[in-house]
């Protein structure tokens, strides 16, 4: 069921007596938030909704998903991808293969395409950066979205065209981080963050929302991690169970708690490109509707050829996904019945001081 806008006058008079300047929420502030219910719930909602309008407008950023590689060195408890998954299907698109798909992307109107994979050595910084320049030929923003890398490779993607760059931290948790990601540290995955907003990407991060482990004042510690590295880009969704991973018999994360935490990203990052998350769609139908009138503005639609797509599974994919042009179309329908009209443009950062190409 999807709510209806409640008439609000500011957000600070919405959110009172909760806090007075919502950019500024403290810790214990935002554990309150995230357990509002019923009307109190709804205020938050319509005032991160009055956020997102005033802030980044009407639009909502279509980027096409090519999803080239499912291979993965890492071993993370939760996704359906890590090395250790028997049961995976492997496949990897070659450099010509990976353009052709970008070139259809295109062709559908496409302004940003996002290159996401496992982390796949295979792929050299020297054959990333080549597939890069000739998907920048095409006139369109690149996003990256392949995991950690050294200084001098994201370098070299950068170098070669590529605008913005994927990386989310999962957990500000540090216990939770290394026991979740056998062999890797969450200092790590920061210190990558960092490098790449020093080398001056378009970054984004972000987390997920119930993760077995996961408490509370570790969701708000998420928040407010998020706060201090002001990336430009925040992906947050549910966590979703595989059943071939140690944790596929743990509960899914919770739709509702999912919202309010992407409600009160858009209160702390006014300016942020959010995508109403493919995880979120997957746990709920209407994921995509609830999550752009949660503070959402970009939705990611799958362009990754269907033959290959079903066997990308960080998680149990919906059912009912079509080729590229069914999937674009699917977003459009959606959009048109809630009269959120469809950027043109590439879709840049609006941080503010953000410098983009
Ligand atoms: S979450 Fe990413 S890094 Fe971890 S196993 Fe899956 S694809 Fe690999």
């Amino acid at each position: 069921m999807i709510k209806q806008p409640v008439a609000v006058h500011s957000v600070e008079s919405v959110l009172y007596p909760f806090c007075n300047n919502p950019d500024q929420l403290s810790k214990e502030q935002i554990i309150r938030l995230l357990q509002l219910t019923g009307k109190e719930e709804t205020f938050l909602q319509t005032a991160a909704d009055k956020v997102r309008r005033e802030n980044v407008g009407e639009e909502v950023h279509l980027r096409g998903l090519i999803e080239f590689s499912s291979y993965c060195r890492n071993d993370c408890l939760y996704c359906g991808l890590r090395r250790s998954n028997a049961k995976a299907h492997r496949y990897r698109l070659d450099p010509d293969e990976i353009v052709a798909v970008a070139a259809e992307g295109v062709r559908l109107g496409y302004r940003t395409l996002v290159l996401q994979s496992g982390e796949d050595l295979w792929y050299s910084s020297k054959t990333l950066a080549r597939i890069v320049e000739q998907i920048k030929k095409l006139d369109v923003a690149v996003t990256l979205s392949i995991g950690e890398r050294s200084f001098q490779e994201y370098k070299d993607f950068f170098l070669a065209g590529t605008d913005r760059f994927l990386l989310r931290f999962e957990t500000s948790d540090p216990d939770l981080y290394q026991h979740l990601h056998p062999g890797q540290t969450l200092g790590a995955r920061l210190r990558c963050l960092e490098n790449l907003d020093r080398i001056g990407y378009q970054v984004g991060s972000g987390h997920i929302v119930g993760l077995p482990g996961q408490t509370l004042s570790i969701l708000a510690s998420d928040l407010l991690l998020l706060k201090e590295l002001q990336p430009d880009m925040v992906g947050i969704g549910p966590f979703v169970p595989d059943p071939d991973t140690p944790l596929g018999g743990a509960l899914p994360g919770d739709v509702d708690l999912t919202l309010r935490t992407v409600a009160i990203c858009r209160l702390l990052l006014p300016w942020a490109h959010l995508p109403a998350t493919t995880a979120l769609a997957t746990r709920d139908p209407a994921g995509y509707a609830k999550g752009l009138q949660y503070g959402a503005n970009v939705v990611m639609p799958n362009i990754t050829p269907l033959k290959y797509r079903l066997s990308y599974q960080i998680y149990p994919r919906r059912s009912n996904q079509s080729e590229a042009a069914g999937e674009l179309a699917q977003a459009r329908q959606l959009l048109q019945a809630m009269g959120r009209p469809i950027a043109s443009s590439y879709g840049h950062s609006l941080k503010p001081g953000r410098n983009t190409k």
